[in-house]
C-alpha cells in the first residue's frame, strides 16, 4: 500500500516542476511506448490467463488501442501544452486572454477488471501526457494483468513519478483518499463503488471522473439491414463474453423482424464462436465464480433462444439469447454484463422508450435504422454518455471521440485529447498592458451609467 510519506514524496516531486516541460513528457511516453513493446508477450500472457483475452482480441481491445492513445497524445502533445488564446470583451479591451493548460498534480487512477489493461493505463497516458504524477491502481480480479503492470511502471518510472498501489479495492482506496488529498480521481467501474469514490472526494473537493455502467439498450428498427445489425450486435455482446460495459445490455428489436433479426444473430453467433464455443479460439471466460453463478440465476428468467451452455469449472458461458422474460425478472434490474441477450419487441417508439426509461442514462445507446429521420428521432429522444448509428460498441475504439457517461452512468469523458484534458487545469490568464488606461473603471463612478451601458452589454 501506498503510505503516506511516498504520497507525500510524490508530491514534493511534482512541486519541484520536474514533471512539466515538454521533454519530460515526452520521453515519458516515448518510454511508456517502448515498455509495452518490450513486455507485449507478458501482456499477452497476463490478459490470456486472467480473461482468455487470445493475442488477436488484445492487441484490437487493450494493447493496441492505448499503443493508439500514446502514439496520438505525441504527436500532439506540444500543441495540446501551448497557452490557447480566448476572445476580449470590449470592457478590457486592449488586453489580451488566454488559457494555460497546468497539470493538475498528483492523481489517483483506478481500473476494472474487464478490460485491465488499457482502462487502467489510457488515463495513466493522458495523466503523464498532462505533466502530473500518478499512482495506478489496478483491478485485484485481474491479478496477472495487475503484476506485469506494476513490472512495467516499475521498470520505467521512479516510485516517486508513478506508483502502482495492489489489493482490495475497499480497503486500499478510501485508506489512501483519507490520509492524502489527491488532485484528480479518475474511477472506472461499478456504479456503488463510484458514489463511494465521490463521497470520498467530496470532503476534500478532489475533482473526480467516473466511468461507471448501465443497461445499454439496442433497438433494431423494422427497417435495418438485419444481417449487418445481427453480426454487429452478436459481437458486441459476446466479445470479452459479454463483460464490456459498451455491449448492447438488452435488445428491444421492432416486432415485425424480431424472428428473421434472431436467426441471423444465431448464424452469425455460431460463424464467430464456432458450434463449442468452450474450445473456441477467442472466446472469453467469465472472470470468476462469483459473476458465474450470478450469470446463471439468469438463464431461467425467460425461455432460451439458443446457447445456455455453461461450466463453471471453465467459467464458461455460451453466448446465450433468451426472450419471453418480463422487463420486472432480476435480469432487467442490473446491469448484465455477461454473454446473455434478452430481447422484447416493440411495435411503437413510446412503447421501447418506456423500457429504456425504467434504467435512464445508459453508458452507451444503440440504434439500427435505415432512416436518417428515424436515427435523429431516437438520438435525441435516449439520454445516453457515447452511442453509434448502425453499430455496437466501436465508438470506444475511436479517440476522436469524448468516452464517458452521463446522469447515473458517469461523469466526465477521455480518450484522445480528452484524456490529456481531465488531468489538465486551464489557468484563465488576462494580460493588460499598461500604456492605456482609462479613467472610465475608476472611482468615481458618479455620472458614467451612460458610458458603462455602452461598454457592458
Ligand atoms: P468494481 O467497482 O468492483 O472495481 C473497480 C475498481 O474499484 C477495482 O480496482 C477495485 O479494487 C476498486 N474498488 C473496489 N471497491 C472499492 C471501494 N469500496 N473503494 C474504492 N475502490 C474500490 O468494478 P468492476 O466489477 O471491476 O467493474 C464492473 C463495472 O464497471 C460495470 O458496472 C461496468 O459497466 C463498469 N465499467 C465501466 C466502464 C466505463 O468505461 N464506463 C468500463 C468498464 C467497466
Amino acid at each position: 500500500m501506498a503510505d503516506i510519506s511516498s504520497l507525500s514524496q510524490m508530491r514534493r516531486f511534482f512541486d519541484s516542476g520536474v514533471t512539466r516541460p515538454y521533454a519530460f513528457r515526452k520521453q515519458q511516453l516515448l518510454a511508456f511506448k517502448s515498455a509495452l513493446n518490450k513486455y507485449e508477450k507478458e501482456i499477452y500472457e497476463a490478459l490470456y490467463a486472467d480473461l482468455k483475452k487470445v493475442p488477436e482480441e488484445s492487441w484490437f481491445t487493450e494493447n493496441g488501442l492505448l499503443m493508439q492513445e500514446i502514439n496520438y497524445a505525441l504527436k500532439n502533445l506540444r500543441e495540446w501544452m501551448q497557452p490557447e488564446r480566448a476572445g476580449t470583451n470590449l470592457i478590457n479591451l486592449p488586453s489580451s486572454s488566454y488559457l494555460y493548460p497546468s497539470p493538475k498534480g498528483v492523481v489517483l487512477v483506478i481500473g476494472p477488471w474487464n478490460f485491465p489493461l488499457q482502462l487502467l493505463l489510457i488515463p495513466v497516458a493522458g495523466a503523464i501526457a498532462a505533466g502530473n504524477c500518478v499512482v495506478v491502481k489496478p483491478s485485484e480480479f485481474a491479478p496477472a494483468t495487475g503484476a506485469v503492470i506494476e513490472k512495467i511502471i516499475g521498470e520505467i518510472f521512479s516510485n516517486e513519478y508513478v506508483m502502482v498501489v495492489q489489493g482490495d479495492g475497499a480497503a486500499v482506496v478510501p485508506t489512501m483518499m483519507s490520509n492524502f488529498r489527491f488532485d484528480h480521481v479518475f474511477y472506472t467501474g461499478s456504479i456503488p463503488v463510484g458514489k463511494a469514490i465521490y463521497q470520498l472526494a467530496a470532503k476534500d473537493l478532489v475533482p473526480v471522473t467516473l466511468e461507471l455502467g448501465g443497461k445499454d439498450p439496442c433497438v433494431v428498427e423494422s427497417d435495418a439491414n438485419l444481417r449487418v445489425a445481427a453480426k454487429r450486435i452478436a459481437l458486441g455482446k459476446f466479445s470479452n463474453a459479454g463483460q464490456m460495459c459498451v455491449s448492447p445490455d438488452y435488445l428491444l428489436v421492432h416486432s415485425s423482424v424480431k424472428d428473421k433479426l434472431l436467426n441471423y444473430l444465431k448464424e452469425y453467433t455460431q460463424k464467430f464462436y464456432g458450434e463449442n464455443p468452450a474450445e473456441t479460439y477467442g472466446y472469453d471466460k467469465i472472470i470468476n465464480e462469483k459473476r458465474f453463478d450470478r450469470l446463471i440465476s439468469y438463464l431461467n428468467q425467460g425461455r432460451i433462444v439458443f446457447g445456455g451452455k455453461h461450466d463453471r469449472e471453465k467459467l464458461f458461458i455460451s453466448p446465450t439469447i433468451i426472450d419471453e422474460l418480463s422487463p420486472e425478472a432480476p435480469v432487467m434490474q442490473e446491469e448484465i454484463f455477461g454473454p446473455i441477450l434478452p430481447v422484447f419487441t416493440f411495435s411503437s417508439k413510446e412503447e421501447a422508450l418506456s423500457l429504456i426509461n425504467r434504467h435512464p442514462d445508459p453508458l452507451s445507446f444503440y440504434v439500427f435504422t435505415g432512416s436518417k429521420k428515424k436515427e435523429e428521432e431516437w438520438l435525441s429522444a435516449v439520454q445516453f454518455g457515447a452511442g453509434c448509428v448502425n453499430n455496437t460498441a466501436m465508438q470506444f475504439t475511436n479517440h476522436h471521440l469524448p468516452f464517458g457517461g452521463v446522469g447515473q452512468s458517469g461523469i466526465g469523458a477521455y480518450h484522445g485529447k480528452n484524456s490529456f484534458d481531465v488531468f489538465t487545469h486551464r489557468k484563465s490568464v488576462m494580460k493588460t498592458p499598461t500604456w492605456f488606461d482609462p479613467a472610465i473603471k475608476y472611482p468615481p463612478l458618479k455620472g458614467k451609467l451612460k458610458l458603462l451601458k455602452f461598454f457592458i452589454k
